[in-house]
């Protein structure tokens, strides 16, 4: 059984000591890929560090999706887009993230920070079909107006790829990002019993559109499996894939290793690579 982990933010220092470690426990949980997603561009070298580690050190294959984050509107200049673009030209990336809209936080609502999001999404949405990757989305409290901009920017999944990371929107909209070509990426969340709007539109999406909808993530450091958070540990690991997995083989009613496989050929899907299974 072998999985994909489609999100993490494993290149953060808070891993540096354990780093070793990690891929190791997470390769003997079956874990093959991870991908390193951006989000301020001060850390792109520190996520093509901890890659080229990877490719001489370790069994997992590590991948780069570098991208500005909306969370960090405030944070970013126009400088930040062409550093973005030449490292796009510079290096191998596997897709754009993580990029989209957040009006969560109070002051992200606000007209000029929104704006700006507004602004950056787009200029990456550019960026991401002059490059042809496939782009991954942050969307919260944002989906109706996420979705706006993809469709007046032409974004077509379905030829592109994407995925719509650690998924929060209720099952409508689930479903639409699902239509475009966008797969609904699950996180450990999905393990918490109180996560109930979350849980009604993955089920919702997979009875009308089926397995193919979906991949999964970690997020690591954020986002811990409830199964994992022992002594209140909230601190996530790539290894803890397998409790996601766990969950939505229970809540499709589906073979494991059945799962497996066809979330890997789901995130194949997704970034319009061909890796083999294992
Ligand atoms: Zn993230």
């Amino acid at each position: 059984m072998y999985l994909f982990d489609t999100h993490t933010h494993f290149d953060v220092p808070e891993y540096d000591s354990k780093r070793d470690d990690y891929n190791h426990t997470a390769f003997t949980h079956g874990v093959r890929h991870v991908v390193l997603i951006g989000y301020l561009a001060k850390y792109f070298d520190r996520m093509r560090q901890v890659k080229c580690y990877a490719d001489d050190h370790y069994s997992i294959k590590h991948h780069l999706a570098c991208g500005l984050h909306p969370l960090y509107i405030k944070e970013h200049g126009d400088d930040d887009l062409y550093i973005l673009d030449n490292y796009l030209n510079k290096y191998p990336n596997i897709a754009i993230g993580e990029i989209g809209l957040d009006t969560y936080p109070d002051e992200l609502k606000s007209v000029d920070n929104y704006n700006k999001q507004c602004r950056f999404f787009i200029e990456q949405i550019g960026l991401s079909k002059r490059h042809d990757l496939p782009i991954l989305l942050h969307i919260r409290k944002s989906h109706a107006d996420t979705l706006k901009i993809l469709k007046m920017q032409k974004y077509n999944a379905h030829n592109q790829g994407g995925i719509a990371h650690s998924f929060s929107g209720g099952e409508n909209e689930a479903l639409h990002f699902a239509k475009l070509g966008f797969k609904i990426g699950i996180t450990g969340q999905i393990t918490n019993p109180n996560a109930k709007k979350l849980r009604q539109a993955v089920k919702t999406v997979f009875d009308k559109i089926g397995i193919s909808a979906f991949v999964i993530e970690t997020d690591c450091p954020d986002m811990n499996p409830i199964p994992a958070q022992i002594g209140g540990n909230y601190f996530n690991e790539p290894k803890n894939l397998i409790y996601v997995l766990d969950e939505l083989s229970v809540l499709f009613n589906m073979d494991k290793e059945i799962l497996a496989y066809k979330l890997w050929q789901n995130s194949n899907d997704a970034f319009k690579t061909n890796f083999d299974y294992g």
